[in-house]
């Protein structure tokens, strides 16, 4: 069989074995209703409480500041439709960030057509914002200021902790969707001031449909889905029980092996942008220099389609992405490109490689062998590429 390269770990990844077969007795012989109080359920109870150990520990928070969700979507919905609703009668004013996820944005959105007023901050051309930005833009009726911790399309890593500072500073409650960050960046919740902060199991080798909202002791948070009493009666159906529990292990295995594997990571991102640069001309990189995620690596190639590029880098075994795969399927240009202020011709030629465990330096030489002659080929067919060529 010909070679094949997943570079779509801010997709998604595969489950780490050794988290799969943490799961699997809890799909057979431990298959309790936590909620239960007979042994079957008692006995099930005591590993979620673990697994919330577990992930407390992580992040640096106490188990009781952990809410399980179905996911990064969920926990970003609930930290800003809760904070927001829980806090009406203070204001109704939220800060954000032009640059964050759909689950994020379009939450902000639904908010508009309720009463609530949303600050979308711009980011520079690197995905940066700016702290005195967010200082500015504060009101008396701002109850929430939410940044991304690093972005899933362009890499770029926020200044979260003078954000974090400057919202407690002025008694707001500050939250972070990290779901990008955590697994390859060392988090610490208490140390940074952050009051909420939103992850995903299935972006650090967990399953898929399982995720977390760490909320800090004494931050009001109205409950988004509402029935039993499951986590302390703030959110509501039986436990995805697998699922945290899978949770629980990876989160701990990626903290046990963050130092190493990021480092590691990172010269393969670094050795695959370098080469990129290299070899193929008329390519921006995408994302801050320095300030960016390990495995992140995002490109720009002037003219030429980001979708016929997967397209011929699929048909060679190479796994990218152009963008995020939340927008795959449309054809506007992303959002995030847009806002660190590349023009749609450009910003459609785009190519996110978002490396993880499984790569090696041989999938790095392989994409730089197989990359430059295909974008080349693409922009042989194209009349704007011509001109350019012809003027030279
Ligand atoms: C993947 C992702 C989410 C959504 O998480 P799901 O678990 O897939 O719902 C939210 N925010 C960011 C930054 C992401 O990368």
């Amino acid at each position: 069989m010909s070679r094949r390269v997943y570079m779509d770990h801010a997709a998604t990844t595969y489950v780490n074995k050794d988290v799969l077969e943490a799961m699997l007795p809890f799909y057979t012989e431990l298959f309790g209703n936590p909620s239960s109080v007979h042994q079957f359920g008692r006995e099930v109870k005591k590993h979620i409480d673990k697994a919330r150990e577990q992930v407390a520990k992580a992040i640096g928070a106490l188990p009781e500041e952990i809410y399980f969700t179905a996911g990064g979507s969920e926990a970003d919905n609930w930290a800003i439709k809760g904070i927001a609703y829980a806090n009406r009668n203070k204001g109704n004013h939220i800060i954000t960030t032009q640059i964050e996820h759909p689950g994020l944005l379009e939450s902000c959105r639904f908010l508009e057509k309720e009463g609530f007023e949303i600050t979308y901050l711009p980011v520079d051309q690197f995905g940066m914002i700016s702290v005195g930005d967010v200082e500015n833009a504060i009101t008396e009726k701002t109850v929430l200021i939410s940044v991304m911790y690093a972005n899933n399309e362009i890499g770029t890593v926020q200044p979260i902790q003078e954000v974090a500072k400057l919202a407690k500073d002025k008694k707001i409650v500050f939250h972070t969707d990290a779901v990008q960050a955590v697994g390859s960046i060392d988090i610490n919740v208490k140390e940074q001031g952050i009051d909420l902060l939103s992850l995903s199991a299935h972006k650090f080798y967990g399953p898929k449909g399982v995720g977390a909202l760490y909320v800090r002791k004494g931050v009001k948070l109205t409950n988004l889905i509402h029935g039993g009493h499951q986590e302390r009666s703030r959110r509501a159906g039986t436990e995805n029980v697998a699922g945290i529990i899978g949770l629980g292990k990876a989160i701990e295995l990626a903290a046990s092996r963050l130092e190493e594997n990021s480092k590691r990571i990172k010269g393969l991102s670094d050795k695959l942008i370098t080469g990129v640069m290299e070899k193929v001309p008329y390519t921006r990189l995408n994302g801050h220099p320095d300030n960016r995620l390990p495995g992140n690596t995002s490109f720009c190639f002037e003219f030429i389609e980001g979708e016929s590029l997967l397209l011929n880098l699929d048909i060679k075994g190479i796994a990218g992405s152009s963008g995020s795969a939340c927008s795959s399927g449309s054809l506007d240009p992303s959002h995030v490109l847009l806002a660190i202020g590349l023009p749609h011709e450009i910003a459609h030629g785009s190519l996110r490689l978002s490396l993880g465990d499984i790569n090696t330096e041989e999938d790095v030489d392989y994409v730089l062998e197989v990359l430059p002659p295909i974008v080349d080929r693409l922009r042989q067919m194209s009349p704007l590429f011509e001109k350019v060529k012809g003027g030279k």
